[in-house]
């Protein structure tokens, strides 16, 4: 059996993979006002090619992959795509992370091609306060979380990144959606990841806060299983019978430790880590013909690379957006 060990003693088997730039939001932390920098369609890559890196990946031992963006369900095909993912062998997990918005019509064909685990972000119950954030409307993904979890999607969990004087008033109504839909709720630390002007430490809202708000209302029991295959920390509310995490990405020192992650960009770039400007790009192994040995020597020169924690404590500026690197 393969296993990929990064230089600080990691097992590395896990790859996000963007699968477009391209969003039909634009959250105040992700993207900056007036964005029109996307990037041109030749440049992102295509199924085939995307396979081939995954046929890659998993030859060298990554298991476990994870479908985002941009919103990955407006890539078109996306579907197809996923179901072929999930039909490679020795594929172990495939996961999505979206913005739940195309749920509605996406939910019952992803059911339908396998998929199984499902991450959406959830910033707002309210429709004014989701809209400021999101510049979306909150009830198709209010209509989509029911439906997934009408179909029986096993794994389903929430996303809220926190932001003060934002969305710190919605902590606990997403709590109570999340206990009575039964889905985990995960409360994730604002990151310096994209060129957006909502990052700043006056927005920065720490997990430890969280931590406190949950602590007072409830009675929180450590779960010692881990909860997927992510740096949160879970914790079980006993009296609302709602699994809860904490991503404190910037004020949890230990967060790097267990780091098992490579990310690819919807153009094939390869990222070791996504708080570090390294990455190679895979696509001198994928055009003009694909060439998975290739592609393989190239994520092994990455993975030699990878950094033992992340830049986000020294004053990191990210120089690209989120959407293309994925989240
Ligand atoms: N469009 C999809 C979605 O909204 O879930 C997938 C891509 S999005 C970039 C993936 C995740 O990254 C989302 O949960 C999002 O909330 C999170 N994210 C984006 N920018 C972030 C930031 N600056 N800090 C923390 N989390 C962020």
């Amino acid at each position: 059996m393969n296993e990929l060990i990064d230089p600080n003693g990691r097992r590395v088997d896990y790859l996000r993979i963007s699968v477009t730039d391209r969003c039909n939001e634009r959250c105040l932390y992700c993207l900056p006002e007036n964005y029109s920098d996307w990037l041109p369609r030749a440049e992102i890559l295509s199924d085939d090619e995307l396979l081939a890196v995954v046929r890659a990946a998993v030859s060298l031992g990554f298991k476990k992959f994870r479908v985002t963006g941009g919103e990955p369900l407006v890539r078109p095909g996306v579907v197809d795509f996923i179901r072929n993912l999930i039909a490679l062998p020795d594929v172990e997990s495939v996961q999505l992370t979206t913005n739940g918005t195309r749920l509605p019509q996406l939910a019952q064909p992803l059911f339908d091609a396998g998929l199984r685990r499902i991450n959406i972000s959830l910033d707002a119950l309210d429709e004014k306060i989701y809209r400021a954030i999101t510049s979306g409307d909150v009830r198709p993904v209010i209509e989509g979380i029911k439906l997934v979890k009408q179909l029986g999607f096993p794994s389903v969990k929430l996303n809220m990144v926190l932001m003060r004087g934002k969305n710190d008033q919605q902590i606990l109504p997403l709590l109570n959606f999340a206990a009575e839909h039964d889905v985990a709720l995960r409360f994730i630390e604002l990151m310096p990841v994209s060129l957006t002007e909502m990052l700043s430490e006056k927005n920065f809202l720490p997990a430890a806060e969280v931590y406190s708000i949950l602590k007072h209302e409830d009675e929180l029991v450590p779960l010692t299983e881990p909860l997927g295959f992510g740096p949160a920390k879970y914790f079980r509310l006993k009296k609302r019978g709602v699994t809860v995490g904490l991503i404190g990405a910037l004020s949890d020192l230990h967060f790097c430790e267990r780091c098992n992650k490579m990310r690819l960009t919807c153009d094939g770039k390869l990222r070791p880590c996504l708080g570090n400007h390294l990455e190679t790009d895979l696509k001198p192994g994928l055009r003009p013909q694909i060439d998975e040995a290739k592609v393989r020597e190239l994520f092994r020169s990455t993975l030699s690379q990878k950094p033992s924690e992340h830049l986000f404590r020294h004053n990191y500026q990210p120089q690209r957006v989120m959407t293309a690197i994925g989240g």
